[in-house]
Formats: structure tokens, C-alpha cells, sequence
């Protein structure tokens, strides 16, 4: 099960279609579990890492995915080449993830965009690695094709996915 947990107000109808696009592409039910609060001390652009660390336990069990959401902005992530946007964030085979929505214009129109980054940071959390094909939604974040693209996986990342959820079922 992924559960989406938002830290932010959304339009229930952007929710709905954000879980239906889930459930799609990983074949397993995906909800929306709630609303929780982002703790005082966190400035924008919000510390992602940090931030997915510190967030409250939520009611979930051990194979499920738990993916937050937020409209607020995430902090850019220092490489040697410098300064990368973040987009979201997942902790690899673990249970969180975070996304945001604050780089999509018109979200009621685009949700289909949230979901292929929501795609890879649940799809990293469930272990998937990033993929060549420009289509698939693990393909590389920071591509300029990448917000373009549709929100699916490849064959390869689905069946990987599939594999991944087997696995991880006990
Ligand atoms: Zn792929």
C-alpha cells in the first residue's frame, strides 16, 4: 500500500487522481492516509532529508510506502557541478519519501506531472534505480524532457516494481 500524506492543502480531486495514477503504475492500492504538520524549525526551502527523518510515525505497515506531500519548496542539494533543484526525495528500499509541487503551474491540470515525480521517489523507496528510457519516469529528474514526459514506467521498471513488491511482502 503507498500512502500519500499531505503536509499541505490540496484539492481532494488533485488526490484522487494523484492515487489513482499510483495504483496504476505499481499495481498496488494507493490512499491518501491524511494530513500531518511540518514541525516548527522548518524554514523554506524545506530540508528534505531532514524533514522526512523528523516527520511523525504514521500508521502504516512494514511493506508500505509512505509518501509526503507538499506545495512548499525543498531545498537545492550541493553537488560539485552546483546546485541541483529537488524535486523530492526518497530514502533508498525504505518506507519514506517526500515530493512537492511547488515547481508545477496549474497543479488541478497537471497532475499527471506530480505523479511521474512522485513515480520515482516511491519507486526509489521500493529499490528501483534510474533508467535510460527518457519515457519512463525514472529517468533522470533533472533532464529538460523530463517534466514532459507521461506519468508510466518502462516494461523494465515495471516488472522490476512487481518484483520489488513480491519481495518485500512477507
Ligand atoms: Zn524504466
Amino acid at each position: 500500500m503507498i500512502r500519500v500524506v499531505t503536509l499541505d492543502e490540496y484539492d481532494p480531486a488533485v488526490i484522487k487522481q494523484l492515487t489513482k495514477v499510483l495504483y496504476t503504475a505499481f499495481g498496488v492500492g494507493a490512499e491518501h492516509s491524511g494530513l500531518a504538520t511540518v514541525p516548527s524549525g522548518f524554514a523554506d526551502p524545506l530540508d528534505a532529508l531532514k524533514l522526512i527523518d523528523t516527520l511523525p510515525k504514521v500508521l502504516a505497515f512494514t511493506d508500505d510506502k509512505v509518501l509526503f506531500l507538499t506545495s512548499r519548496k525543498l531545498a537545492t542539494r550541493k553537488l560539485v557541478s552546483g546546485d541541483a533543484p529537488t524535486y523530492g526525495l526518497a530514502k533508498y528500499n525504505a518506507q519514506r519519501a517526500i515530493v512537492t509541487s511547488a515547481h508545477i503551474k496549474n497543479l488541478d491540470e497537471n497532475v499527471p506531472v506530480l505523479a511521474r515525480y512522485a513515480m520515482q521517489e516511491i519507486g526509489a523507496a521500493f529499490g528501483l534505480h534510474h533508467c535510460l528510457d527518457p519515457r519512463c519516469s525514472m529517468y533522470p529528474q533533472w533532464t529538460p524532457s523530463y517534466p514532459g514526459g507521461d506519468a508510466i514506467f518502462c516494461v523494465f521498471c515495471r516488472e522490476q516494481s512487481e518484483q520489488k513488491i513480491r519481495q518485500t511482502k512477507s
